[in-house]
């Protein structure tokens, strides 16, 4: 077990490769729990950006010469490492796209268009949702509903504010093509019970996508365990840099799949009269990627120096997943405990942490009203506290649980329980003196 003072060392130690840490905002210092619209960039990736730029710059899969040859590897490799943190078969079902939307744009496209018969979407064909998604995992669906004809179903949440599997039992049948749901919900944290939600899908013959964006970053995944055929999330959540994220897919989907994008790079053969296409993963890879930051992601080797350019999922791995897990746990619980303590604090979702992640959205209620989330968020800016306010682009949820929007808090590897008892301080003070 490790003991308190060593977990302390040890969230010090990740601290000091965060400069922005080190930040004073109006004069205060900077309190970052806005994890959940983007994490920081330690200082390890922040360098292999600058080594990328400065020794390796080239484009891939294009040119024969050494630093062409030595790009390419180095993004190659990338693709390996992320296939191995999220514990899929080979690099070939991993495909680097921008973000967690452009992943899930990119099965949604795909599948509306063509493939296989099997997996081509149609008039008719269900596909089963839950209300609590992001915009990024409902806009898509409801796009191939107005152009395919699609029939879109939806799953809600019980009282305790968790998913209502049972109802999610009822809508999945012999019609669904699809399932798709977050594996962690940007506003409640709530951790949803994918491989159990796989299996239902599976057993309908229906394909299970899965929005990874809050839980890839925060808690051990394998695409295995998880009975997923698909997976999306985002490198800027996890230490990488913005316009990098991740397609993962089954090899054997991927393969009957017509591409998304269409141009250089995704191609085998290129006639007037028409084009053939790539192999996995480039397939779904067209023009120039954003190889800098597919690498400052994975990671990779030059072999030939030795020079390690250390990725996002290197310095993430060298914790230990089950470390950031166990780590942001043990905040949201003592954050939970404290928010209870404030008068007019109302809180969303299930109170207990080993249900949730390091995501808690709250409401601060005074005189019976319900002050505004943007009222909250501006204070707590003032004393150099950032957290996000608004419907985090879920708004169907915000509606269902009744507001416009919430204060979210959002914890990641840097945070303290000292930033936590500043954040609940700040809080009370203005629940008390500021807000008439
Ligand atoms: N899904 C979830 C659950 C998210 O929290 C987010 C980002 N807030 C997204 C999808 C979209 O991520 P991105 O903006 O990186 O595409």
């Amino acid at each position: 077990m490790i003991h308190r003072k060593e977990t302390m060392d040890v969230v010090e130690r990740i601290r000091a490769d965060f400069p922005i840490l080190q930040r004073k905002i109006n004069g205060k210092q900077l309190i970052y729990f806005d994890n959940a619209a983007t994490t920081q960039r330690p200082t390890q990736v922040l360098e292999t950006i600058r080594a990328f730029y400065t020794l390796y710059n080239a484009n891939v899969h294009r040119s024969s010469h050494t630093l062409g040859r030595e790009a390419t590897e180095l993004y190659e490799q990338a693709h390996e490492n992320v296939a191995r943190f999220i514990g899929a078969e080979d690099e070939r079902e991993i495909v680097f796209v921008r973000n967690s939307t452009e992943a899930i744009n990119l099965v949604a496209y795909s599948l509306l268009h063509g493939g296989s018969e099997r997996l081509r979407l149609g008039p008719g064909d269900e596909v089963v949702l839950t209300i609590m998604e992001h915009h990024s995992n409902l806009v898509p669906w409801q796009a191939l509903r107005d152009k395919g004809d699609v029939v879109l179903k939806f799953v809600g949440l019980n009282d305790e504010g968790t998913l209502d599997l049972e109802q999610l039992r009822g809508q999945v049948t012999e019609r669904t093509k699809l399932v798709c749901c977050s594996h962690v919900s940007n506003v409640l944290g709530v951790i949803n019970p994918v491989r159990e939600i796989g299996r239902i899908a599976h057993q309908a013959g229906a394909l299970f996508l899965v929005d990874g964006a809050q839980s890839v970053p925060h808690t051990p995944t394998d695409v295995k365990q998880t009975n997923c055929d698909f997976l999306a999330f985002s490198g800027h959540k996890m230490l990488a840099p913005m316009g990098i994220g991740v397609l993962y897919g089954r090899r054997e989907l991927l393969e009957e799949m017509t591409p998304f994008l269409y141009g250089g790079d995704m191609i085998a053969d290129v006639k007037l009269e028409g084009a053939t296409w790539n192999k996995l993963p480039w397939k779904f890879e067209a023009g120039t990627a954003n190889v800098c930051g597919g690498i400052a992601l994975g990671g990779a080797t030059d072999w030939k120096s030795g020079q390690r350019l250390e990725g996002a999922v290197d310095y993430l791995q060298r914790i230990g997943m089950e470390e950031v897990r166990a780590h942001e746990r043990e905040l949201t619980g003592y954050a939970l405990e404290g928010l209870r303590t404030v008068p007019g604090v109302r809180i969303y979702g299930s109170l207990n942490p080993d249900e949730r992640t390091g995501v808690i959205a709250f409401n601060v209620i005074k005189r019976g009203e319900l002050i505004d989330p943007h009222i909250v968020a501006g204070f707590l800016n003032d004393e150099g506290i950032a957290v996000r306010s608004g419907g985090h682009c879920a708004y169907p949820l915000a509606d269902r649980l009744g507001v416009e929007g919430t204060v979210r808090v959002s914890f990641y590897i840097y945070n303290t329980k000292a930033e936590v008892d500043r954040f609940l301080e700040v809080l009370d003070d203005i629940v008390h003196r500021r807000l008439f």
